[in-house]
């Protein structure tokens, strides 16, 4: 249970969902871990589950002073970064009315679900290969299902995560040209129950329908947690990954292996 012994790791949205739960997997897995949100007070709640390892900060990941405040404090805290898991994202959905799709997109929702999910990581990335520089380290950027595949009825969202699967192999690439020893890879998870579905799923019975038809499209059958996302990440965290860098691994049940139809 000690794969993160003596590693420094930055979590960004870790208030909540799938950053909560890779925090608290991280700390339980050896790891000083800095959750950082613009959640405060759920933040400091998630710092308190995952025990005295565990330090919280407000990062906004759309803002270049908050990033640079954030890793210079930690750099001199703790001399430096080993891991920074870029997670915070939004869907758009609850930021705009939208519309989401193509043809009648609503600009000022598709700039801000940009400024988060690619913005955000390019600038985590950036001060995150500052901080490893000299030590070595490992990024994890989660991106989605939505990053592979076009999603007509949430095109930023699909075009964001794409932009940062292919973000991560140049990240990779800068990184290894120059024999830093930062590797960088990209999560890619879908149907992940955690509090940004709940806009989607609406409440009581409608919600355990609403899960029930999306299972239906899930080969293994049931919708995922966020510990689910927490294991891949540890591993492309830990040294146990040291020769993986620039890859996507998919965490979605086996929703991205294909179609189960027959070819008849
Ligand atoms: P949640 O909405 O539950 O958690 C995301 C966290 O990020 C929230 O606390 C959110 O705060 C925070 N956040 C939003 N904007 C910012 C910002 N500008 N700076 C810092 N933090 C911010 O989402 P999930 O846990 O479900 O998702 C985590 C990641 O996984 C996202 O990148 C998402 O796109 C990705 N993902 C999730 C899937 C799923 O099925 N759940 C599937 C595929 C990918 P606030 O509430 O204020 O917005």
């Amino acid at each position: 249970m000690q794969r993160l012994e003596g590693k420094i790791a930055l979590i960004t949205g870790a208030a909540r969902g799938i950053g909560a739960a890779i925090a608290k997997t991280f700390c339980q897995n050896g790891a000083t871990v800095i959750l950082t949100d613009i959640l405060d007070v759920e933040g400091e709640k998630q710092r308190l589950v995952c025990g005295p390892t565990a330090a919280y900060q407000h990062l906004d990941v759309r803002l270049e002073d908050d990033w640079k405040r954030v890793t210079s404090a930690v750099v001199a805290e703790h001399g430096g970064l080993d891991i920074l898991v870029n997670n915070a994202g939004i869907t758009g959905y609850v930021e705009s009315s939208g519309p989401h799709d193509p043809e009648n997109l609503d600009m000022a929702s598709w700039q801000a679900v940009h400024d988060v999910n690619l913005t955000g990581v390019a600038l985590g990335c950036k001060y995150a290969i500052k901080a490893m520089k000299g030590r070595g380290g490992s990024i994890v950027n989660i991106s989605s299902r939505s990053g592979m595949v076009g999603i007509p009825g949430a095109a930023a969202y699909a075009s964001s995560k794409a932009a940062v699967r292919n973000h991560t192999k140049s990240v990779a690439l800068h990184c290894a040209e120059r024999s830093m020893g930062i590797r960088c890879n990209s999560l890619h998870p879908a149907a992940i129950l955690t509090p940004m579905w709940d806009p989607m799923l609406g409440e009581g019975e409608a919600r355990k329908q609403a899960i029930a038809t999306i299972e239906k499209d899930i080969p293994l059958g049931y919708i995922g947690a966020p510990e689910d996302v927490a294991f891949a990440a540890l591993y492309l965290a830990s040294d146990e990954a040291r020769y993986i860098t620039g890859v996507e691994l998919n965490v979605d049940g086996g929703i991205l292996a294909g179609s189960a139809a027959r070819p008849d």
